[in-house]
């Protein structure tokens, strides 16, 4: 393993817990005493820590640009962005403040009125964090679209949503909306971002620059009330269809106190959240945290690729960088040399989110950057992060760390009468449950009354997430409720079997599935993508039983190991356990809408 660095990380032999030495952190971690933060925190409080409207209420843009725009963050850079081609353009507080009131305006020119939809469909491009904040300045609900989706899953969510104004570019226009326009009536407006200068806007559509050159900028946020209803985000679909997660305005409280807690987010910090905004942390942490913290956001147009990634870690001395285990796990086919002979001597803090990480990811960060990733855990549902690995905090590899202040993480088990019982004793699983009410709480699925009020138990919302709460605290998830395998009496969560997989040196990827069983009832099948320099063999399959044998013992490994190119994963880069299992038992592969349609490992896309 590479040399630590000098205020990092110790490892513990045996046992690999990472010791941190908080007093020798620089700059002093925002989270310096988990206990007493969390014994003294309280949501009322922490709201010092945004302005609130001029006139009381809470509006997402107007904590994120407008208040800075209108102090001393107005020179800053708020937003870095580079291009697909290198180029680069930056926009300070007060220029992307501008440029938000302008859309906000041009909004309310087209006649669009507050609590109407905005649909955005279009790259990571600086128009599309301006018409984001415009819309939700105006006050219109916001709902980002993953700018790979096809006519259908465009379709079905702005029907879904009852969109009222589209905002794309031409290109995606006319290769993925024209055709369907016309099954979309509650669709009044689609505004081309024309960059290339395109000669015509086709019929129906108004062009960007039209309603946004040498117009005013003249717009002051309305009266905003904290439950008025902000964004509208699909969840990932990784176990079925994709469900429509009601955000509001308020949801910006937790957005600034995970910024300052969980990714430690401090004035002088380049940020780089690597998830695009169609994602929930794309917007929540991919726009608004770093910008309520009036920080400088960095965001990158290209997808993927380990040398990119590592050179723009290096050029724009990024300090706090937020990714995903599909990318952790990219990264580390390439291995740790990768890294070397690039200068990341600013980067002070790493975290991950969107699937388990398996300890070897952890230990990757250390080995590579110096630095472990930090795990934590959240959901489309939650808004915002909810339980973490701190940067004074010890970390635990393979555990998603403990709850923010502010949040009651429980796990529970269901009982027969419909209520829960929560579970005192450590390392028993569970369901994974929040007490409910904290701000970025979703407050509905589009259209489905009933899923949601079925996410709560009296006080507790059950994620659907399986885990275990150790004698300190800290949350090990176990898998997700669907995949657990159940064999012989024992219930098997895929993350364990997968992390003692991924230990072995031929192995990439892996996922396992419970395949029905007459006398076991399930047994573990293990699908393995192989790292470069490794191909499938009788003998390599041997040996990984073996291997797994070995760490999980008999009634937990895989009986079966398939070898697969690359795993089925949807567009944000999560492996579908349920596709897997679906085309092993020849059933229905059920909604596909996320589903990446090459099935090639993420390397090029982005989180
Ligand atoms: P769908 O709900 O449509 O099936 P999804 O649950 O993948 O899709 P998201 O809301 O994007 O949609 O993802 C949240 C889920 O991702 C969590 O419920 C959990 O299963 C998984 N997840 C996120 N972060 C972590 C983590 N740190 N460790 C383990 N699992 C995680
Ligand atoms: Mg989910």
């Amino acid at each position: 393993m590479a040399a630590l660095r000098d205020d990092a990380v110790t490892v513990l032999g045996g046992w690999p817990r990472l010791r941190k030495e908080p007093a020798t952190l620089a700059p002093r971690p925002n989270l310096l005493d988990y206990e007493a933060t969390r014994a003294a925190f309280s949501w009322e409080a922490a709201r010092a820590g945004l302005s609130g409207l001029p006139g009381g209420g809470l509006n997402i843009a107007h904590e994120a640009v407008h208040r800075h725009a209108e102090g001393p963050r107005a020179g800053k850079v708020a937003l870095r962005w580079i291009g697909k081609d290198g180029s680069r353009r930056e926009l300070t507080y007060a220029a992307l403040a501008s440029d938000v009131r302008r859309f906000a305006r041009a909004l309310g020119t087209l006649g669009v009125r507050p609590g109407e939809r905005v649909f955005l469909l279009m790259g990571r491009i600086p128009e599309l964090y301006v018409a984001m904040l415009g819309a939700l300045s105006a006050k219109c609900v916001v709902s980002p679209l993953f700018s790979a989706f096809g006519p259908e899953p465009i379709a079905t969510r702005i029907g879904m949503g009852q969109g009222a104004v589209l905002v794309t570019t031409p290109e995606l226009y006319r290769r993925r909306v024209e055709a369907i326009r016309s099954s979309l009536p509650s669709l009044r407006h689609v505004i081309l971002v024309d960059r290339g200068g395109e000669a015509e806007a086709p019929a129906g559509t108004v062009r960007w620059a039209e309603l946004f050159d040498g117009a005013s900028d003249a717009f002051s946020v309305p009266a905003t009330d904290p439950e008025d209803l902000a964004l509208l985000h699909f969840t990932s679909g990784t176990t079925g269809r994709p469900k429509g997660a009601m955000h509001v305005h308020g949801a910006v409280l937790t957005h600034y106190v995970t910024g300052l807690y969980a990714l430690d987010l401090h004035e002088d910090d380049i940020f780089w959240c690597t998830a695009d905004p169609g994602w929930v942390t794309g917007t929540s942490y991919g726009v608004i945290a770093p910008l309520v913290h009036g920080v400088t956001n960095l965001v990158v147009e290209a997808e993927f690729d380990a040398q990119t990634w590592y050179s723009i870690l290096a050029a724009e001395k990024v300090t706090v960088w937020y990714t995903a285990p599909t990318a952790i796990r990219m990264m580390m086919r390439l291995g740790a040399e990768a890294v070397r002979g690039y200068d990341l001597s600013h980067l002070r803090f790493m975290a991950s989110v969107g699937e388990p990480l398996n300890p070897e990811g952890v230990m990757f960060g250390v080995e590579a950057f110096g630095r472990p990733f930090h795990d934590n855990w959240w959901q489309t549902e939650t808004g915002g992060i909810m339980i973490a690995n701190y940067a004074a905090m010890d970390v635990k590899p393979g555990s998603m760390g403990r709850p923010l202040p502010g949040i009651e993480a429980a796990i529970v088990q269901r009982q027969p009468d419909g209520t829960v019982r929560v579970v005192d004793e450590p390392m028993v699983e569970g369901e994974l449950a929040l007490k409910k009410g904290w701000p970025s709480m979703f407050r509905g699925y589009l259209g489905e009354e009933e899923r949601y009020r079925k996410c709560f138990a009296g006080d507790w919302y059950l994620t659907g997430d399986l885990a275990k709460k150790d004698e300190e605290g800290y949350f090990w998830f176990v898998g997700r409720a669907d995949d657990v395998i159940k064999s012989a009496g024992h219930l098997i969560g895929p993350f364990e079997v997968e992390s003692a997989l991924m230990e072995h040196p031929a192995v990439a990827e892996a996922a396992v599935i419970g395949k029905p069983d007459p006398i076991v009832g399930e047994v573990v099948k293990a699908f393995v993508a192989l790292k470069p320099g490794f191909s499938p063999s009788e003998e390599l399959r041997r040996d990984l039983l073996g291997h797994a044998r070995k760490r999980l013992g008999p009634a937990v490994a895989p009986k079966e190991i398939d070898f697969r190119e690359s795993l089925p994963r949807t567009r944000s880069g999560k492996i579908m356990r349920r596709l897997l299992k679906a085309r092993e038992l020849g059933l229905p592969e059920g909604d596909l809408s996320t589903l990446e349609s090459d099935e090639r490992p993420a390397a090029e896309r982005s989180p």
